[in-house]
């Protein structure tokens, strides 16, 4: 890559991501601690990811897809548990790679006990009962129902019985209670197995949502989930983009599609090369005529994204910034080194998880070794 290229650079600390597993995990020992590494570990790659959460002492992890799950195998060799949390299929591949499915109906459930028919053995899996979320799981007719079925019950080896909680990030929310209550009937009801309920926001609910293992995914990538200081995940993700072009502007000017922004005095508007192609969320710049909300940290001072956030680029206005720090070729931060993660996701109107999904190809990845 030549010095001059405008792409941005991605800087994932692989060690702030094994410093948050560890923090988890020593939170909810002498309980296990998972990690939630569907999504290419939700944007950040996998194949570098897993390896470290590996080498932290992680055993459990769980993908999305079979296909998710036939990759992790590939990554990461024969040691660790593998489950798959949306489907059994292809149940070839799955059982080709020792994965472990999580079985979220009775027609999932029989698919997996025919493949182990098939193969003369009774193949475990885990059972995800629905509390609540109304989206994956066992309904409380269809976990009575499986509970008292002899020949299905002896047709699968239940190594895990989980649920996911719904409002976590609300420690006050009732929802939380009336989940966990309800989990604790339904475990009563199933083949003693261990047991899972917590998401990263579930295990700062405290110990009693524990249960054996947890399955964190967003803290680990430096998500908050707690307003609590004391428990603030280490920053992993650092997006920088690259100043292409600083113009002098006064009015009665505008800066960038729809004239959205109106100059009010002579400034300087410095042109950054990442746009919501590279996953930046348009929704971060103007919207009609209101003032964009987005801010990025040019040479430690923040200042504001003016105008609308374009497909490859942002402007933003460093009047404020001497010129000897905002120029062509100087790098911007526009997602860690002082602009919070969830701080660029709540001024796009949305979350977290979306802007680590969304993070696009064309960035000059760069990885920290812890
Ligand atoms: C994605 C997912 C998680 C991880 O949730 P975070 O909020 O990212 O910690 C845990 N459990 C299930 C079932 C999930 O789908």
């Amino acid at each position: 890559m030549s010095e001059s290229s405008a792409r941005g650079i991605l800087t994932i600390d692989l060690g702030a991501v094994a410093a948050n597993w560890q923090a988890l995990a020593r939170r909810t020992a002498p309980s296990a601690c998972g990690a939630v590494v569907k999504a290419d570990a939700y944007g950040l790659g996998v194949a570098r990811v897993a390896p470290a959460l590996f080498a932290a002492g992680c055993r459990t992890y769980f993908v999305a897809s079979v296909e998710e799950g036939v990759e992790l195998r590939g990554i990461l060799g024969p040691d660790p548990a593998i489950l798959v949390l949306n489907s059994p299929e292809p149940v070839r591949d799955a059982r080709a790679h020792d994965l472990i499915p999580v079985l979220n109906s009775p027609a999932q459930i029989d698919t997996w006990i025919a493949a182990g028919r098939a193969a003369g053995a009774v193949l475990p899996a885990a059972v995800h009962v629905d509390t609540g979320m109304n989206r994956l799981g066992l309904s409380a007719h269809e976990t009575a129902e499986f509970a008292v079925d002899r020949a299905r019950r002896d047709g699968v080896d239940v190594v895990l019985v989980m649920s996911h909680l719904a409002c976590a990030e609300d420690p006050a929310h009732p929802m939380n209670r009336h989940q966990l209550t309800d989990f604790l009937r339904r475990i009563a009801a199933l083949p003693a197995a261990p047991a899972s309920l917590a998401n990263s926001a579930g295990i700062l609910l405290g110990q009693p949502y524990h249960f054996q293992l947890s399955r964190p995914g967003i803290a680990l990538y430096g998500g908050q989930v707690s307003s609590d200081p004391t428990l603030a995940m280490a920053e992993v993700v650092h997006l920088q983009g690259k100043i292409v072009q600083v113009r002098r502007v006064d009015t009665p000017e505008s800066v960038g599609y729809g004239a959205a922004f109106h100059v009010s005095g002579p400034s300087r508007i410095a042109t950054v090369a990442v746009g919501y192609a590279d996953g930046y969320p348009r929704s971060a710049g103007a919207q009609g005529s209101d003032l964009a909300r987005g801010s990025v940290i040019v040479s430690g001072m923040r200042v504001p994204i003016v105008g609308r956030v374009s497909m490859d680029l942002i402007t933003i206005d460093v009047t404020a910034v001497p010129e000897s720090a905002a120029h062509s070729g100087a790098l911007v931060s526009l997602i860690g080194g002082g602009m919070a993660l969830d701080e660029v996701a709540s001024a796009a109107g949305t979350i977290s998880y979306e802007i680590l999904t969304s993070l696009g190809p064309r960035y000059e990845r760069r990885y920290l070794e812890g």
